[in-house]
């Protein structure tokens, strides 16, 4: 039995396992793949104090940083049920059951693609999910967001301080976005939006983007746009499907619910990252996040 044991070994992940271990308690990792969403990430330039990184790199720290405490790391293995049984009961695909007298989970998010040809091709290579990280890349080049709901059109509006110009290119006849977002996005002179359109594949040259192919669907007429980067905001899916059996209760997104505390509706059950309902999904947060759900735990545990 651990005191504390983590799910998930991406920022939120580690940092609550280093926090834990570092109270003297045994602490347990489990993650299908350790380092996470960093692992998929090229150039880093937001985590603080760091002016640059690359996600491979920061991994291996946060490997390396977790592995100094002694946690005992089950890498590998995904989670398949969470219960409460006395102690936390944590049931993995394999079969085996872990247990634990509080939990940490920390199973972070994946960004909804397109699914179209191309943009597995050119992924970090123009085709990007996270303005706030990538948009400094594409300093005066033009770009495209793809999804105009809020996160696409507030990429929209934040790219077009950094880009020459962004269009918006839209699936349905209107935009989903809430009204004050469209209206400030249309009140920018390099940004365009276009609706009805369906975009059917990113472009490159074989090193990276260089156009955008869409149809009109409501002309059938097949266009193309020439641009250097293509943000896809069609929606990040937070990695809870294994809890909708549980007692933890989500949102309707799938986003585990938090409070200030990082605490699950679940006693001694707490959460951080990308999976919960933290606005703004970024490392440094995840980071934080994390230390808050094992200060947490560690608070309940010595209270119980
Ligand atoms: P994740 O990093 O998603 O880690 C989740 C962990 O949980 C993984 O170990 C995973 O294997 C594990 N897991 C999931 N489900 C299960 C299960 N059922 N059982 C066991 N384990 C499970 N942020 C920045 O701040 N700066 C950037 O420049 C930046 N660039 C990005 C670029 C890309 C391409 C992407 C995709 C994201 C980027 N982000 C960036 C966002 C950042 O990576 C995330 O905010 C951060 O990784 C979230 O951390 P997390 O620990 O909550 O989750």
């Amino acid at each position: 039995t651990y005191d504390v044991l983590v799910v998930g070994g991406g920022p939120a992940g580690a940092a609550a396992a280093i926090y834990a271990a570092r109270k003297g308690i045994r602490t347990g990792l489990v993650a299908e793949r350790f380092g996470g969403q960093v692992m998929d990430t090229m150039g880093i330039e937001n985590f603080i104090s760091v002016p640059y990184t690359e996600g491979p790199k920061l991994a291996a720290s946060l490997e390396a940083h977790v592995k100094e405490y002694g946690v005992d790391i089950i890498s590998g293995q995904r989670v398949a049920n969470v219960s409460r049984d006395g102690e936390v009961q944590v049931a993995l695909e394999s079969g085996a059951t872990l247990k634990s007298r509080s939990l940490v989970l920390a199973t972070g998010a994946r960004w909804r693609s397109l699914g179209v040809p191309g943009e597995a091709e050119y992924k970090t290579k123009g085709v990007a999910y996270c303005p706030h990280c990538d948009g400094p890349f594409f300093k005066g080049k033009k770009v495209a967001v793809i999804g105009g709901g809020n996160s696409g059109i507030e990429a929209a509006i934040d790219l077009a301080g950094i880009v020459e110009h962004v269009t918006v290119l839209e699936f349905a006849d209107t935009l989903r976005a809430d009204d004050v977002l469209v209206k400030k996005a249309k009140s920018l002179n390099n940004v365009d939006i276009i609706t009805n359109a369906q975009t059917t594949e990113v472009l490159g040259d074989g090193s990276k983007v260089n156009g955008l192919a869409y149809t009109d669907r409501v002309s059938g007429e097949a266009k193309k746009l020439d641009l250097a980067g293509v943000f896809v905001q069609i929606g990040l899916v937070p990695n809870t499907e294994f809890l909708k059996e549980s007692e933890i209760e989500l949102t309707r997104f799938g986003e585990v619910i938090i409070d200030a505390k990082g605490a699950t509706s679940l006693p001694g059950v707490f959460a951080a990252g990308d999976a919960t309902t933290v606005p703004y999904k970024q490392i440094v947060i995840s980071m934080g996040a994390g230390a808050t759900a094992a200060l947490s735990a560690f608070d309940y545990l010595i209270r119980s």
